[in-house]
C-alpha cells in the first residue's frame, strides 16, 4: 500500500469502519460495519452522505466503491447549490494530486 493510495473507508482493527469524505479527506467516528464492511445503517456516522458505487467500482483516484462527503462538507454543498455556485464540491488536495498521479501513469 503506497502512502498515496485514497481510500473512502477505514476498517479499524476492532472490526468497526471510518467513512472518509471524499471533499476533506476528514474520518467519521467508527461505526458498526455491516458484512461488506461499510457502515451498518443502524450505526450510520451522524450527518455524512453517501454516493452510492459498486464496490469493485474504481474512481479517477483510484478508491473504489461508494464515497462519502461529511456533514461539513454536505451544508457547504447545500449552501452552493442554494446561491448558484458550482463546482458544490472538488475533490481533497490529496484526491486530486493521486488522480493527476495516475492519469501521468497511463
Ligand atoms: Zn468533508
Amino acid at each position: 500500500m503506497s502512502d498515496t493510495e485514497i481510500v473512502n473507508l477505514v476498517p479499524t482493527s476492532t472490526g468497526t469502519v471510518r467513512t472518509v469524505c471524499s471533499s476533506c479527506d476528514r474520518l467519521s467516528r467508527p461505526r458498526r460495519a455491516n458484512a461488506h464492511g461499510q457502515p451498518h445503517w443502524a450505526d450510520w456516522p451522524r450527518g455524512w452522505s453517501e454516493a452510492p458505487y459498486p464496490r469493485d467500482f474504481v474512481h479517477a483516484d483510484g478508491s473504489l466503491g461508494s464515497t462519502f462527503t461529511c456533514p461539513r462538507c454536505a451544508r457547504l454543498r447545500a449552501e452552493r447549490q442554494a446561491a448558484g455556485i458550482t463546482p458544490l464540491l472538488e475533490p481533497s488536495p490529496r484526491r486530486i494530486a493521486r488522480i493527476a498521479e495516475l492519469r501521468r501513469e497511463r
